[in-house]
């Protein structure tokens, strides 16, 4: 049998083609290069497995697919998604979207330099907290605030810094895991504390705690356990009677409150969330939580309370390998400023934003988009319906939201395969594939995305 990659080109054959010539000047040689080797390659190995003589593409074929194969590798990895999966903090897709002024804050800082640790008024050296520390303050009523990576930072950092080669006494009831890599009794070895636990998983009793302290102890923590809910017969203890058991024995009492309310949620129908001005009312020493879940800002960690306690936080080195930058500390300050407006629709959080969406809105824009799309043969059915839209990122798991969606029925392709073309597409589309329908949930596509939307629909419904 004659060898039929004989006639393969050779790679600097290949480089000359018109198509990859192109590349090389818009990628680079070495990266092209490299691509031609591992397509020659991979066609190498077929044609030795080939069972039946195997036709060999020509050189200019195999110059454009490899030059498409390498355009498509060079996209880039993180892109803008629409996100019609109904999840408001998806945490695989980043979380809170960032509203308007918090975009612009970051545009604005993060170009040139910046008044980070300078302060402008005297020309002294100035505290990388002082950007935000101010209003975190007045939002929540406490005394002092920190700014760190995320809320595992936060956690890990607080206990660090306050209970080190003590015990920190736990609920069983509270010991969560968050997405997996998060396990608080992981979080609090690495601190270098000593879990202490107590009560049992449905019910502790606030003797479990006076019992359990002791000598070692360095503190008392309280966990929401935001993404479970224990009902039936149980009990927990709570935050003002930690309060008490704490201080009469000297002990700081840590909050992590996870999600992070600056408001009462209850107005959107979520009546599980704690407000974190509220513990520090009840008298928390410290407070943690996520700046990108019910805050609606930038990822990272924020530590509210007494200044004796943050001070001595802020002080750990650990610190220094948690801190934050200068487009976080703009993103998060432009985002807590429009907690000060009363109207949520004048305080541009797209988080609150969402959550204050009228069904009647929502079932008016699922309406539009169905009917630019509904007579499109790609399509066999495109219906408008009734669904639940849910927090997640770890918050309120028993709460769901009424909402609208688009559900999606393709004619000649299967649902999984719709899925994948519009997760492929630009921007990349997510929903959730249900009854064999692909749903599209209305609430968390922003509604400057609709055309857009409508757009990728229309291209693959054959329009
Ligand atoms: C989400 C969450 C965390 C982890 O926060 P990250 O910002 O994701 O690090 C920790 N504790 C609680 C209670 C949470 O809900």
């Amino acid at each position: 049998m004659p060898n039929p990659l004989r006639n393969l080109p050779s790679v600097n054959q290949l480089l000359e083609s018109e198509p990859l010539k192109k590349m090389v000047e818009t990628v680079n040689h070495n990266v092209v290069a490299d691509g031609v080797r591992t397509f020659l390659d991979d066609l190498r190995k077929q044609a030795s497995k080939a069972t039946e003589e195997m036709s060999i593409p020509t050189a200019s074929e195999i110059a454009t697919r490899v030059a498409d194969w390498l355009e498509q590798s060079e996209q880039p990895v993180l892109r803008p998604v629409i996100n019609g999966t109904g999840i408001l903090l998806h945490t695989g897709l980043g979380r809170a979207p960032l509203g308007g002024p918090a975009i612009e804050a970051v545009a604005d800082i993060s170009g040139g330099y910046a008044s980070v640790e300078l302060d402008l008024a005297t020309g002294n050296r100035g505290q990388r907290i002082q950007a935000v520390e101010g209003i975190l303050c007045e939002l929540t009523g406490a005394e002092a605030a920190a700014v760190v990576n995320n809320n595992a930072a936060a956690t890990m950092l607080t206990l660090a810094a306050l209970a080190a080669g003590q015990e920190v006494v736990v609920s069983r009831g509270e010991l969560i895991e968050i997405g997996g890599s998060y396990r608080l009794p992981d979080v609090m070895h690495c601190s270098g504390c000593r879990l202490r636990e107590v009560g049992t998983t449905n019910k502790t009793h606030p003797a479990d705690y006076e019992n359990a302290i002791g000598e070692d102890t360095g503190a008392l923590l309280k966990v929401h356990p935001s993404n479970f809910k224990v009902v039936g017969f149980s009990s927990s203890v709570s935050l003002a009677e930690m309060v008490q058991i704490g201080h009469r024995n000297n002990l700081p009492v840590i909050d992590d409150v996870g999600s992070g309310a600056l408001i009462d949620f209850s107005r959107f129908g979520l009546t599980d969330e704690p407000v974190v001005s509220e513990s520090i009312n009840q008298g928390a020493d410290v407070v943690l939580f996520s700046g990108d879940k019910l805050v609606g800002g930038p990822q990272c960690g924020i530590i509210v309370g007494k200044k004796k306690y943050v001070q001595q936080i802020v002080r750990h080195p650990l610190m220094r390998a948690m801190r934050v930058g200068k487009m976080t500390l703009a993103a998060l300050k432009a985002t807590l400023v429009g907690y000060r407006k009363q109207d949520l629709d004048a305080c541009e959080i797209p988080l609150l934003r969402m959550l204050s969406l009228s069904s009647e809105n929502l079932k008016l824009r699922a309406d539009k988009i169905a009917e630019q799309i509904g007579h499109l043969p790609g399509f066999s059915a495109v219906a408008v319906e009734p669904c639940q839209s849910m927090l997640g990122g770890g918050s309120v798991p028993a709460q769901q939201i009424e909402s609208w969606c688009l559900a999606l029925e393709p004619e000649a392709i299967s649902v999984d395969n719709l899925a994948d073309r519009l997760r492929q597409g630009d921007p990349a589309v997510i929903g959730r594939i249900q009854n064999d329908r692909l749903v599209l949930d209305v609430r968390t596509i922003q509604p400057k995305h609709d055309i857009e939307l409508i757009r990728l629909l229309t291209e693959l419904g054959g329009g």
